[in-house]
């Protein structure tokens, strides 16, 4: 194995999922709806597949099927409120995963600085250096509340003079997630505000990953940075098909950004993938085209998703801390984080050899109530792995009755 993936082991995601094979907990694990997605976009690929286009089965443009990187061109455009060049300012990706990737490779010269937000989302760091770069971490901060209430995600903030002090000249970028995956935090106009002035004080770039940018609970709004002042220019944006129509299966996504920052991405995509899949390329085209007609209605997907998804956030935040659990509750995105220690006396975690408690805990659940959860600890750097070995992460996007279920296990077991 090449030096630059020694430092990588197996993902959480290839463990816990080959956990969840052998166990067959009820999984609330990594994160991906356990109902259908809406009708009318199954009825899409069902359509292509049946349908009598061939040319719909072969290869299309590399940089994007032109239906698709048409359909986010209108929408992005009128999103961040400048017009956005299909062909020259979106890329199609195998996922929002590839788009990470090929941003991230697309902009590392040797020892290029990447600040990261702990928690992040895992694959960060491991592309960051894999491509040659150095991750500079900050961890958000739980504010030390003063009274005993349940926390959110918004009481997580950086330190802004320690945010300014990972800034300097070796800066290449900021990756900022919002909201954030594990913590559900949506970042406020105002923290991004701060984040984009380091950014253009320091002629930095900002890879934003939206993934989960239709998934806020009330009051809590997502802002695209691109649309602050001064940030169009210097933002590479992310966004996943798999996540805005619940189909993680189909493992779609896009980049989009000024046309000079998208010809690295390109170079890196054209190399590697070349091209994504057609017929699931052209059922999100006609599923944006769907969705666009009726943005600011209710029955718009993107609205109708966060309302079907916070009684379940509130249910299992409810099932959590009833049975002692301290649940953080999250702004936006499908997780909750929770500090599981309060139960720390009714678990026998010596089985388990794991270096850090919050994976020696995450198993003995599997394996022992039959409930997945994630550890926290690969969403830090190992320095910062400690912060996380008290938290659980688990996922709620799932059926009534399979968060019911969740509940009645943790309750039985207490
Ligand atoms: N970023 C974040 C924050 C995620 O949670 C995920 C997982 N869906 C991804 C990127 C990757 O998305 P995709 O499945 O579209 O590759
Ligand atoms: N984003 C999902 C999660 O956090 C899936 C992880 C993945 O795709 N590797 O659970």
């Amino acid at each position: 194995l090449p030096d630059r993936y020694k430092t990588v082991g197996n993902s959480v995601w290839n463990e816990f999922g080959q956990l969840a094979i052998e166990h067959k907990p009820l999984n609330l694990g990594q994160g991906f709806p356990d109902f259908p997605a809406p009708a009318y976009v199954t009825k899409a690929l069902a359509d292509v597949a049946s349908g009598q286009e061939p040319l719909l089965h072969q290869y299309t443009r590399g940089f994007g099927h032109v239906r698709l990187v048409n359909a986010l061109s209108k929408l992005y455009s009128k999103l961040i409120g400048r017009p956005i060049d299909a062909f020259s300012e979106i890329l199609v990706t195998s996922g929002a995963y590839e788009a990470l990737f090929s941003c991230i490779g697309g902009h590392t010269r040797p020892g290029d600085e990447f600040i990261i937000i702990e928690p992040f989302f895992d694959c960060y760091e491991p592309m960051v250096l894999a491509a040659g770069g150095k991750p500079v971490y900050i961890p958000l901060r739980p504010k030390s509340t003063t009274s005993s209430g349940p926390t959110t995600s918004a009481d997580w903030v950086l330190d802004l003079n320690e945010l300014a002090s990972k800034f300097n000249s070796n800066t290449k970028a900021i990756i900022l997630n919002t909201p954030l995956n594990p913590l559900g935090k949506v970042f406020t106009k105002e923290e991004l505000t701060t984040i984009a002035n380091l950014c253009k004080k320091w002629n930095t770039l900002c890879i934003s990953d939206e993934v989960y940018e239709w998934m806020t609970y009330k009051p809590n709004k997502h802002v695209r940075i691109a649309t602050l002042p001064g940030m169009w220019e210097r933002t590479i944006t992310i966004g996943s098909a798999g996540k805005t129509f619940s189909v993680t299966g189909w493992k779609l996504g896009w980049a989009y950004g000024p046309a000079k920052l998208m010809e690295n991405l390109r170079i890196v995509h054209q190399n590697c993938v070349y091209t994504c899949p057609t017929p699931i390329q052209e059922a999100v085209a006609r599923s944006f085209e769907l969705e666009m007609t009726r943005l600011d209605s209710p029955d718009c997907f993107f609205n109708e998703i966060s309302a079907i998804l916070e009684p379940k956030r509130d249910f299992l935040v409810n099932a959590l801390t009833h049975i002692g659990m301290k649940p953080v509750i999250p702004e936006g995105g499908y997780f909750v984080v929770a500090d599981w220690t309060p139960l720390e006396n009714s678990v026998n975690l010596s089985k388990e050899t794991d270096k850090y408690k919050d994976y020696r805990f995450a198993k003995f659940l599997t394996k022992n109530i039959g409930l997945q959860g994630i550890p926290v600890s690969p969403f830090y750097s190992e320095p910062d792995k400690p912060l996380a070995s008290n938290l659980i992460r688990f996922c709620f996007i799932k059926k009534d009755e399979n968060l019911q279920q969740a509940a009645k296990l943790l309750r039985d077991w207490k």
